[in-house]
């Protein structure tokens, strides 16, 4: 039995994505979030955790439950789960809450990740540097987002600075870890175990923030092909994961290493709305349905996705190209916000970068 009417916990992009995505198949979209207006607010019921009853007309008013962040309160998803599922479940949620949680199980899972240490002291950070070497990474174990809560201790001289910015959190120190290049995979899963698995993508961030996925990525080795694979799918069959699940990969010379999971749809597989024959919204809705899963396999040779972040250009000069899509969420222009994102498809490498030239007044207006 498929269910009909979904509710969402937040109401921001991703949730207006996956409304977006699931109203074609008949499906109906209640949003759990105190925020007054939203992007997602014109697409479906909005109740806040407020008002009078909230919890149990939420519960009344839909037959399945999914959130969009990785930050959502693990007691209500309990409480909820007595009543109606919640997809991805408790395990997935939890587990990518704690950055401690989240690299203990890609350890023991075998799966490659940085060395780590718990930090609760200077001198535990002091301890770290010396059994872990410089440089490393000191990032709060909870709420960490876009590069945020963390700090890069280079030599000895730094540690002074990060223990005063991040003191007071309970803190995880890891090896830096000397990639080439950043990458995600995405892969989703049906309540039955089916699995499907999206094409890697190559991700440029800059202050922290995403700002262009490219797929394919260029020269992925079948080694690596097949070791971010093997990762992604120990995962969810570990989590007994349903719907989206997002791995974030450093490339590095002799494999890849995973710097941490998103229990959810992903601002890097953006690009699969148009770019895929079924998006990553879409199949999150489907899996968390208990629908067949859709093809998960890009539908150009290249695909590009540019992150629209703070202030809104010249829309216009995206509408003209044939072969850019936009998406703009509905929020108001502020610094370092997520917007909006463009996607670009095309069948080379060199009909992107053609693109992304006649984009470059509307990018860079865009910071
Ligand atoms: P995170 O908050 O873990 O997603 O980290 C944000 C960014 O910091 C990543 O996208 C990397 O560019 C960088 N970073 C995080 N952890 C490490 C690490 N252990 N070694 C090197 N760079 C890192």
């Amino acid at each position: 039995m498929a269910f009909k009417r979904v509710g969402i916990i937040g109401s921001g992009q991703l949730g207006r994505m996956m409304a977006l995505a699931g109203t074609p198949l008949d499906l109906e979209f209640v949003f759990f979030d105190e925020a007054e207006a939203s992007p997602s607010s014109n697409l479906g019921q909005n109740i806040k955790p407020s008002e009078n009853d909230a919890l149990e007309r939420f519960l009344d008013s839909v037959d399945v439950i999914t959130y969009e962040s990785e930050n959502t309160d693990p007691d209500l998803v309990r409480q909820i789960n007595l009543t109606k599922p919640v997809f991805p479940g408790e395990a997935s949620l939890k587990k990518s809450q704690h950055r401690l949680v989240e690299k203990n199980t890609f350890r023991d899972l075998g799966i490659d990740t940085a060395n780590f240490l718990r930090v609760t002291s200077k001198n535990e950070l002091i301890q770290a540097t010396k059994s872990l070497g410089l440089p490393i990474v000191l990032k709060t174990t909870t709420m960490g987002y876009d590069g945020k809560g963390q700090a890069v201790v280079k030599t000895e001289a730094d540690i002074d600075q990060a223990w005063n910015e991040l003191a007071g959190n309970e803190l995880i120190a890891e090896s830096f870890v000397n990639f080439g290049r950043e990458l995600s995979i995405i892969a989703v899963r049906g309540i039955n175990g089916e699995t499907k698995i999206y094409p890697i993508a190559e991700n440029d961030h800059s202050n922290g923030i995403l700002r262009v996925s490219r797929v394919p990525a260029k020269n992925i080795n079948p080694k690596k092909q097949k070791q971010a694979e093997e990762f992604i799918t120990t995962m969810l069959t570990h989590l007994e994961h349903v719907g989206v699940l997002t791995l974030e990969l450093f490339d590095c010379e002799d494999g890849l290493v995973v710097n941490e999971m998103a229990p959810r749809v992903h601002n890097s597989g953006h690009w699969s709305m148009e770019g895929s024959h079924c998006g990553q919204f879409e199949n999150h809705i489907r899996a968390i349905c208990g629908m067949p899963l859709g093809d998960t396999e890009a539908r150009h040779e290249a695909i590009a996705m540019i992150n629209i972040i703070g202030l809104i250009g010249d829309r216009n000069s995206v509408l003209k190209l044939s072969n850019a899509h936009l998406h703009l969420y509905g929020k108001a222009e502020r610094l370092n916000r997520k917007l909006g994102h463009i996607n670009i498809l095309a069948s080379s490498e060199s009909e992107i970068n053609n693109s992304l030239k006649g984009l470059e007044a509307f990018i860079n207006e865009c910071g």
